[in-house]
């Protein structure tokens, strides 16, 4: 994952051989340093965890559906041993 500066360019544009933070392709007046721009929010969450939710919730989804289908047939079972 690429972390972006608040100037829009990636945290590699910042980097250089001379001394200084400053992005290389706006220069020193439009960006002095780089900015992260989604460490404003400290509870902000990043894309990865957004996936990483999301996967959760499908697989807890998948599990739960098919625990729900095994429980049902289990039950219908009880009911009727001989059918
Ligand atoms: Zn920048
Ligand atoms: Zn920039």
């Amino acid at each position: 994952m690429t972390t972006a500066c608040r100037c829009g360019h990636p945290e590699a544009a910042h980097e250089h051989y001379r001394p200084g933070t400053d992005c290389g392709a706006c220069g020193r007046e439009a960006c002095p340093h780089f900015r992260p721009a989604a460490a404003r929010r400290r509870w902000a969450v990043r894309p990865g965890d957004v996936v990483t939710l999301l996967a959760a919730a499908a697989w807890y989804a998948r599990v739960s559906a098919a625990a729900a289908r095994a429980r049902r047939r289990a039950r219908r079972q009880l009911w009727s041993p001989d059918a």
